[in-house]
Parts: C-alpha cells; sequence; structure tokens
C-alpha cells in the first residue's frame, strides 16, 4: 500500500475543532484569484505567466489551503473544452512565458493525461516552460516514479515546483524522488508555507532548507500564511515571521535562504516581507492591521497578530 504521509505531522491533514473559531480576516477567496480569472480555470495576475487549475483534487487536504473552496468542489481534470478556451488564451497573449500547472494537485491525474495537457500547451505556445506545482512529494512521494521523470525530462523547459514545509516531509522517499528529479535535470524549487506549531522556528527551517540544500533543491518561497477561512490558529504574527527569518538569516547561507513573502489579500500580488515592508499599523474594526506596500504602491493590511 502506498504510504500517504510521509511525516508524523499528519495533523497537517486532519481536520481540527480550531478550524470553526471565527477569524474576522478571513477571505473566501484570499489571493483575489477571481478578479484575475480569464477562462474557468486560467487565472493571469502577472503579465508573463499564468496559472491553471488543472484540478479540484490533491493527494492530502492542507488545513491551511488557500485554495479551500475550489478544492471542495472536488473537479475533474480539466477537459477538453475547457482547455481549449485556455489555449486560445494563450495564442493571443503572447506575454505569457511561463504557465504554472497547478490544482489541487496535477500528479493526481495520470502521467498520459498529464502528456497530452503539456502536448497542448507547448502546441499553443512554443518554449512555454512549464511549472508543475506539487505537494505529492511529501504526500505521496511514491507518485514521482521514474516514468514521471521520464515525462518530465521530455516536457524541459520543465520545473516542479514542490510544496514542504518541514524537514520530516524531506524524509525517506519524498528526499530521494525529489533528488532523482535533480539528478535527471529537473529543477526543483521548494516553497514552505511559515505555520505556527509546525514550523514557526528559525532551526527547524534552517534544518529544512539546509536539507535542500544538500540534496540539490532550490528553496524558493517561504510564504506568510494566507487568510483562509479556518486557518488562522496556523498564523504566526507578522512581525514574529520578520525576526524567525532575521535568525533563519544568520544560520543558513545565501543559497540555503527562499525569500519570505505574502499574497496582499484579496489580490495584490506577491510581495516580499522585510522590516520596511511594514508601512505602518491601525485598528479596524476586523483587529490590527499592518499596512504593506503593494506593486501598485497602495497599502494593503494584513492582520498584526
Ligand atoms: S496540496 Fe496544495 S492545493 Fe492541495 S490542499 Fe494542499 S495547499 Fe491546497
Amino acid at each position: 500500500m502506498t504510504r500517504m504521509f510521509d511525516s508524523p505531522d499528519a495533523h497537517k491533514f486532519t481536520p481540527d475543532s480550531l478550524e470553526a473559531g471565527s477569524d474576522p480576516f478571513a477571505l473566501a477567496d484570499p489571493l483575489g484569484e477571481s478578479r484575475y480569472r480569464v477562462t474557468p480555470r486560467l487565472i493571469h495576475q502577472y503579465s508573463n505567466r499564468a496559472l491553471l487549475k488543472t484540478t479540484g483534487r490533491c493527494f492530502g487536504y492542507c488545513r491551511f489551503c488557500f485554495r479551500r473552496a475550489w478544492i471542495a468542489t472536488n473537479q475533474d481534470f480539466i477537459d477538453e473544452a475547457e482547455l481549449a478556451s485556455v489555449l486560445a488564451y494563450l495564442r493571443e497573449h503572447p506575454g505569457i512565458r511561463e504557465i504554472l500547472i497547478s490544482g489541487g494537485d496535477p500528479l493526481t491525474e495520470t502521467n498520459d493525461r498529464l502528456d497530452i495537457l503539456f502536448a497542448a500547451l507547448r502546441e499553443a505556445r512554443p518554449g512555454i516552460v512549464l511549472r508543475v506545482c506539487t505537494r505529492a512529494p511529501a504526500a505521496n512521494p511514491a507518485r514521482l516514479t521514474d516514468d514521471s521523470i521520464a515525462l518530465f525530462r521530455r516536457w524541459r523547459p520543465l520545473r516542479v515546483a514542490a510544496h514542504i514545509n518541514h524537514p520530516k516531509e524531506l524524509g525517506g522517499l519524498a528526499g530521494e524522488r525529489l533528488a532523482a528529479c535533480v539528478d535527471a535535470g529537473i529543477p526543483v524549487h521548494i516553497q514552505t508555507v511559515l505555520l505556527r506549531g509546525i514550523n514557526d522556528d528559525a532551526a527547524i527551517l534552517a534544518e529544512l532548507f539546509q536539507k535542500c540544500l544538500n540534496l540539490g533543491l532550490t528553496p524558493y518561497y517561504l510564504f506568510q500564511l494566507d487568510l483562509a477561512p479556518g486557518a488562522a490558529h496556523f498564523r504566526v504574527p507578522l512581525k514574529q515571521g520578520l525576526a524567525i527569518y532575521a535568525e533563519l538569516k544568520s544560520l543558513v547561507s545565501g543559497l540555503a535562504l527562499p525569500k519570505y513573502a505574502v499574497d496582499l489579500p484579496g489580490g495584490g500580488g506577491k510581495i516580499t516581507l522585510h522590516e520596511g515592508a511594514i508601512a505602518g499599523e491601525e485598528y479596524r474594526p476586523e483587529g490590527r492591521v499592518c499596512l504593506l506596500k503593494g506593486p501598485d504602491g497602495k497599502l494593503w493590511p494584513y492582520p498584526a497578530d
């Protein structure tokens, strides 16, 4: 039987009564993706890249997932008609040079269907970079078979963006299979969500990112939590996150240091976080907020606590 969780932190996938607590900051669509939706499954927020929700299925359902409203629909893999609208959009927008193959988790689908998808995307936009976003290494590392890696090789330029939150998620088969991707010439970028009670400790994060480096994986982003409903108990206060990141900097080399970032709630875009990113604080009816300067120059509120 396939081992579903390669980590003792399986509670990240297990519902908790804390999820029923009220959070005045929660947003049904934390990243404001609906503002940038150009076909039912294609999100085009940044000029040079777009994100495709291939499926509503995952190997394990992260309790802090910002896309939980979409996941709850349990949508099947993208069908021909939906894909046709995506391909037409790509043909009309030559500025899109990279596509994030996301979901849900695209690796819940078979390699044959992924092959067809990749071929269609490349036909519509020759040379487009495919970024496969997956949680499989942590939730079902056996999915990264030799055949899967051969598929990735066939469709280079292709990169894997793996969601890994704890050094224990890189143990055993997970680390082995990700290293096998790198050995096969597939760059692997690691994205981590800062989670209270799980990895809100500079030493744990240092161990994680050092392990990445040793395996040949690239630490990419450390994300401040998005404001998904029912996830507030995982949120690390922003200033505490900055202090953890400052300590992390002293523990690892630049090669092992991901960018600390947040997607501004409601669709303001991604910004990197540092002391200067907080332009001020104020009280709102929902509670105390930090004001973060967005790429548009506007101030966007994010809960302070
Ligand atoms: S694997 Fe990704 S999309 Fe699926 S529940 Fe976890 S965070 Fe959400």
